[in-house]
């Protein structure tokens, strides 16, 4: 940090001459946003010097996809996190019982995944707080939908101590072939620390997880639970065989 800290004032002595200053102004407050205002409440990743990764599932559960999903889970020993939407998880809560039942987290992707960067605190509770009251989780967390922020967003969860979630690697895995998915995999391959955006509703993500999660092995890279990737919690009790 005192590096970035250190490039930015660096560059903003270069260019004061270069009259660009308001450009560098506007990173400096955005880094400042970024690394220091937000940086305890939105986490987009853990740290790169570990070994773990956190494989993540949004929109689900879903009746066909997810029991796919936890059976080659089951089959690779891997850990994953499902951020659920309440209604879905009050339309299949088998799926719910066997997320939790596997040892997976889950987290909150809000009720019925309404877009938050303009919410009221009243939608936010509808959404977010219904949520919570509705069903028990081990770690509150919450990724919103289209990792959009606003600022009451920001106020509700730091009041209640939830933290926001966000991902460091982004496939676009719902509207991606299986090849291309492959080919990012290949050109930016997951490492320590890294929270990856997946969703358990193609069959292209059936195809490609079982190949992420080998290639990982093989080179150290462990799936484990966001919150442990993410430093809220130490690795804890694990469930039958799972990582
Ligand atoms: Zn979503």
């Amino acid at each position: 940090m005192a590096l970035t800290l250190l490039s930015i004032v660096t560059s903003f002595s270069r260019s004061a001459n270069r009259e660009d200053e308001d450009e560098v102004v506007s990173r400096f407050i955005k880094y400042v946003a970024k690394e220091i205002v937000l940086g305890p409440i939105v986490k987009s990743r853990g740290k790169k010097r570990h070994n773990q990764y956190a494989l993540t599932f949004d929109d689900g559960p879903d009746p066909v996809y997810t029991p796919k999903v936890l059976s080659i889970l089951k089959n690779h020993s891997a850990i994953a996190t499902f951020f659920l939407m309440g209604r879905k998880m009050e339309m299949y809560p088998e799926c719910v019982s066997a997320i939790s039942e596997a040892g997976h987290e889950i987290g909150c992707h809000t009720m019925s995944h309404r877009e938050l960067s303009g919410a009221s605190l009243n939608l936010l509770e509808e959404e977010v707080g219904r949520f919570f009251e509705l069903f028990d989780v081990t770690q509150p967390m919450l990724r919103p939908p289209y990792g959009k922020l606003g600022i009451n967003l920001l106020y509700y969860t730091w009041s209640r101590r939830i933290p926001i979630v966000l991902w460091s690697l982004d496939p676009k895995d719902f509207r991606t072939s299986t090849s291309q998915l492959l080919n990012f995999f290949s050109e930016s391959p997951i490492k320590g620390g890294d929270i990856i955006l997946l969703h358990d509703k193609t069959r292209e993500i059936i195809e490609v997880l079982p190949r992420i999660i080998d290639d990982c092995h093989q080179r150290e890279l462990l799936p484990v639970r966001t919150s442990e990737v993410i430093g809220l919690r130490k690795e804890e009790q694990k469930k039958d065989g799972c990582a």
